[in-house]
């Protein structure tokens, strides 16, 4: 079928969902994508944050397919090799305690929430919690992770009572203060925004939110579903905090390509939350989607992943930084590690056309909130790959 075809075909029979971009891809390799007329792109999108590790690694497919063909799945009544082993794997990294594996983001914030709540109903054995949520927040598209998600667009139509969740600013630890009272069960907060801009989160709001949740016994979720994985330029980002949360919730690059995500719980959380009968799942943490996280874990540490993106990490924020003092429409650069965003002037040029036109240009790369252009590479790139992808930014700017 022809790109146009597969294009009029896919709008017939998908729900117009999405505003798809109209490419149809085929393949990928390394930092590449081909769509099936063969155009070559270079992808600063990286699947939104999930293929960190670039297409086609072969060690990474070998894995899956030697597990595709011994167990695809037996469900959470019976144990497996695989989902125990990236369970611990994923305990030591995090320093946490355990693991709840999910096949998708949302899915891992609606349990860190279920958590927090029983934590809370087991004190009191009041179902009337409150949660503190951050404006241009992003946590999925599922009923509780809409609730605490901060964009009122996505919200308002879909607005749950069975979540009570209160808005505060993000890096603004007075706005937390005076949403806090005795109902209080949890503060959600990404260690770095994605969705809605990429704002990191300083150091002393981080540091103070630990040491409420520490003072009210009330659970701090950190959602490292877009920042974790290495994409900060350490495992997960509150690793440059020097704090832990109570619960954090992984997914997108955690997986590389297979649907998994995750929460994981602190001792606390761990004896005193969920047990046999309050939450399950029949294909999370299959021994397929695990036997790729543990590849994942081997080729994070096989390939030098984090020194990688340390690395390249400083060049990419030195020639963004550059692009912003060249172009009068860029305010300014945001961003740890490989997870960044340019600010537009949207009254001069808007992120949405500039990302249009790199797609001509064999750039992939999307935008985040309304005016930010958002830098996603796989955690593999170079700084040549930088060099290259800065050409293709300069000719659709
Ligand atoms: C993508 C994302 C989610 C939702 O994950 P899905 O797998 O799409 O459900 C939640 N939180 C953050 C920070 C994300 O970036």
């Amino acid at each position: 079928m022809s790109m146009q075809a597969i294009i009029d075909e896919g709008e017939k029979y998908l729900l117009h969902a999405y505003n798809r971009n109209n490419v149809v891809f085929d393949r990928g390799q390394g930092v590449y994508l081909y769509d099936i007329d063969g155009k070559k792109y270079l992808d600063f999108c990286a699947g939104i944050a999930v293929f960190a590790l670039g297409y086609a690694n072969k060690e990474y497919n070998d894995a899956i397919k030697g597990q595709i063909d011994k167990l695809l799945h037996t469900s959470n009544l019976f144990y497996s090799e695989p989902t125990v082993k990236a369970a611990k794997t994923i305990v030591e990294a995090t320093g946490l305690n355990s693991v709840f594996f999910t096949n998708s983001g949302a899915e891992a914030i609606e349990g860190a929430i279920k958590a927090a709540k029983k934590y809370a109903y087991n004190k009191n054995k009041s179902a009337k919690h409150e949660i503190i949520a951050f404006e241009h927040s992003f946590h999925g598209r599922t009923l509780g992770a809409l609730s605490v998600t901060g964009n009122i667009k996505y919200r308002e139509p879909f607005l749950n009572d069975n979540v009570s969740v209160k808005f505060a600013n993000y890096n603004d630890i007075d706005s937390v203060k005076a949403l806090l009272n005795d109902k209080t069960c949890a503060i959600i907060l990404e260690t770095v925004q994605g969705e809605g801009g990429i704002y990191p989160a300083s150091e002393s709001f981080i540091k103070e939110i630990r040491e409420i949740c520490d003072k009210n016994d009330i659970a701090m979720i950190l959602d490292e579903i877009q920042c974790g994985m290495g994409r900060s330029g350490k495992m997960f980002a509150y690793e440059h905090y020097g704090v832990k949360p109570d619960i954090v919730t992984l997914a997108k690059a955690l997986g590389c390509g297979v649907p998994i995500g995750a929460f994981v719980l602190n001792e606390k959380y761990s004896k005193n939350s969920l047990v046999p009968g309050d939450h399950g799942t029949t294909y999370g943490g299959n021994p397929f989607v695990t036997a790729a996280v543990n590849e994942v874990f081997n080729q994070f540490k096989k390939r030098n992943i984090l020194e990688n993106v340390n690395e390249v990490s400083v060049y990419l924020e030195t020639k963004l930084d550059e692009l912003v003092k060249e172009y009068d429409f860029l305010l300014l650069r945001r961003g740890k590690g490989l997870m960044q965003g340019l600010v537009f002037d949207t009254d001069k040029k808007t992120p949405a056309e500039v990302s249009k036109k790199a797609l001509e240009n064999g750039l992939v790369i999307i935008t985040a909130g309304s005016n930010v252009l958002r830098f996603l590479p796989p955690l593999i790139i170079t700084k040549e790959d930088v060099d290259e992808m800065i050409v293709k930014l300069r000719a659709s700017f």
